[in-house]
């Protein structure tokens, strides 16, 4: 699934374009303009002071009530069976050998080591990981993570072609027919959560399932998880799940030093997670 903003300039409703094909023409209509050791990309369809079509406001009489959605993650109910990865995965054609989220386990020894390693889509029980002596562990907890859908996020403002973009209701999104693939986000990204898809070539991330959440559904992951370690929902409604946890109980972001303010959120995170 992906999101576009339907200001490519073309206007055949049948076009059979690919992405490909498509993206190239919005570079053949891209302009640069140098001036000196400065240079302006000017967008199509965007106006002098770069507006683009989406950033418009609504028209007199449209509901300016948007959903405020969050997004809360509890490590100490994770217990590592990797079917929010397989979910993922399915619902959002993951190709594979890349994720838009992971679960990270931590071991910390009694000799003090701690290691940490990925979870296994298949969870641990007949992954043929070796297993870990219970007797030398002090302990261990797991950690999902997907993209922190930074309200001032950094993969957004490196896009030189406005292709990673923030939705009406706060989700970081990707026109994948504005993408050029030059991984510029994918550097910026201080969580790791974005890569370059092999198959379709553009930017690719968690999008906390934009298509299902507009239509009232839950995130694949949420819905997957057998034990609730992963809380969707609106922030706006008191009432909300969500809502509640976060209102009874402390917690906190990822990299918060970072000043980029993650709206996804951990439950008593241990200081070890980065
Ligand atoms: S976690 Fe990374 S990809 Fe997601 S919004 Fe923040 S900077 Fe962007
Ligand atoms: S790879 Fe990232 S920075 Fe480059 S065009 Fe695509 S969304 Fe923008």
């Amino acid at each position: 699934m992906t999101q576009k903003r339907d200001d490519t300039g073309c206007n055949n409703t049948n076009c059979m374009c690919d992405d490909a094909t498509t993206r190239r023409r919005f570079l053949q209509h891209v302009t640069t303009i140098t001036l000196g050791a400065m240079s302006l990309t000017v967008l199509p369809g965007a106006s002098a002071d770069g507006e683009l079509p989406g950033d418009q406001e609504d028209s007199p009489g449209e509901s300016k009530e948007r959903p405020i959605f969050g997004f809360l993650v509890d490590t100490e109910k994770c217990i590592g069976s990797g079917k929010c990865l397989t979910a993922c995965r399915v619902e959002n054609n993951v190709p594979d050998g890349y994720h838009r989220t992971w679960v990270e386990r931590y071991v910390h020894f009694k000799d003090g080591t701690v290691q940490v390693d990925l979870v296994p889509e298949t969870g641990y029980s007949g992954s043929g990981l070796p297993s870990i002596d219970s007797d030398d562990v002090d302990r261990a907890y797991f950690v999902p993570k997907l993209c922190n859908q930074c309200e001032d996020a950094p993969c957004n403002q490196v896009c030189p072609v406005h292709a990673s973009f923030t939705s009406p209701e706060g989700v970081e999104l990707i026109d994948t027919e504005r993408c050029i693939g030059c991984a510029y986000c994918v550097q910026a990204c201080p969580y790791g959560t974005r890569f370059i898809n092999p198959e379709t070539g553009t930017a690719d991330k968690c999008t906390w399932c934009y298509h299902r959440i507009m239509r009232d559904e839950q995130p694949a992951c949420v819905e997957a998880c057998p034990v609730g370690a992963r809380v969707f929902g609106r922030l706006d409604d008191p009432e909300s799940e969500i809502s509640k946890r976060i209102a009874a109980i402390p917690t906190q972001v990822l990299k918060a030093h970072l000043g980029t303010h993650p709206k996804t959120r951990y439950v008593r995170i241990s200081d070890e997670v980065t």
